[in-house]
């Protein structure tokens, strides 16, 4: 059995700078992994088939399954004739805006690539994985990154300054294509995605938390009242600043000092059931 790491993502910045004539947005994002992971265990199957075992009944087990499609792909394009089973041991809540789906699908590739002895660098693991979804280039590479075009346009950044994440998952689930359904262009307020890359590169941790920005925010909030609550906490709690990731509901706040991770973890855990504290993992995925 073959293991490999499906890091969740965290979005420090989610800008939309136009509705493309295909019907994607165009994003400008930064993105960094963290240390919250799926574990996924690669077996080889004699019988040519696809299998996905998973530790979450909601993960889906057929083709909709994002490492399934994985796996297909690499089969199909490479005339593989062995199957594999998928083992997905979730630890990324679903349906977060941590990207779990997609990580899983990165993961998948890259550890394929070796179980199959494919040889394929990150850059055509990463083509391979815009295929599935526009946030699984980002995955396949980790680390921290500019994401333009649709976000599978991957330009690596440094490591940001390093900190607490604390991030806090209502218990609801949302749909990524709703909220960008009712974003509204007019009148947005935009994050300062240049400032933010000055801020990473020139280690300036106060200037990273003032950059913090996600045009998704408002959309999510009117559907989702209970997430401006969770973010609203977290700063009352003493987070140095925060933001909610992707398209939601998971949000997370950024501390630098220790004893004050407690204190918040222990003031969220009394109304939100899914907190967890994390690192910013900042490097690269070697190749599996
Ligand atoms: P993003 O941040 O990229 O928008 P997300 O974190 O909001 O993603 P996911 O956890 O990837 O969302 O789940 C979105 C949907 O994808 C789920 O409803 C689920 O049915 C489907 N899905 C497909 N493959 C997986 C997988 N391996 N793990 C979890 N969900 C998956």
């Amino acid at each position: 059995m073959l293991y490999v790491k499906a890091p969740a993502k965290i979005n420090l910045t989610l800008d939309v700078l136009y509705k493309r004539p295909d019907n994607y947005h165009e994003v400008e994002m930064i993105m960094t992994t963290v240390d919250l992971a799926d574990r996924i265990g690669l077996e080889s199957r004699h019988d040519g088939q696809i299998k996905i075992v998973s530790t979450d009944n909601f993960v889906p087990d057929d083709h909709r399954n994002f490492a399934y499609q994985a796996a297909e792909l690499l089969r199909n394009t490479y005339g593989i004739k062995e199957g594999v089973t998928i083992s997905i041991e979730k630890q990324i809540p679903i349906a977060a805006g941590l990207a779990g789906g997609s990580s899983d699908a990165a993961a998948t590739l890259r550890g394929l690539n070796e179980l199959w002895n494919l040889n394929l660098s990150l850059d055509e693991l990463a083509e391979y994985g815009a295929k599935i979804g526009s946030d699984v280039s980002f995955c396949v590479y980790g680390g921290t990154a500019l994401a333009t075009g649709r976000g599978e346009k991957i330009q690596e950044i440094a490591p940001p300054p390093p900190c607490w994440v604390i991030l806090a998952k209502p218990k609801i689930g949302v749909s990524t294509a709703d909220v960008y359904g009712g974003l509204k262009l007019d009148g947005i307020k935009h994050p300062n995605t240049k400032q933010m890359i000055q801020a990473i590169e020139t280690n300036d941790y106060p200037l990273l938390c003032a950059s913090l920005g996600n045009v998704l925010e408002t959309v999510t909030f009117k559907l989702h009242p209970e997430v401006v609550t969770i973010k609203e906490q977290m700063q009352r709690f003493g987070a140095d600043a925060v933001l909610m990731s992707g398209s939601g509901p998971t949000v997370f706040g950024l501390v630098e000092s220790e004893p004050r991770v407690s204190r918040i973890y222990n003031g969220l855990r009394g109304f939100c059931e899914e907190v967890y504290v994390v690192r910013l993992l900042g490097e690269r995925n070697p190749l599996a």
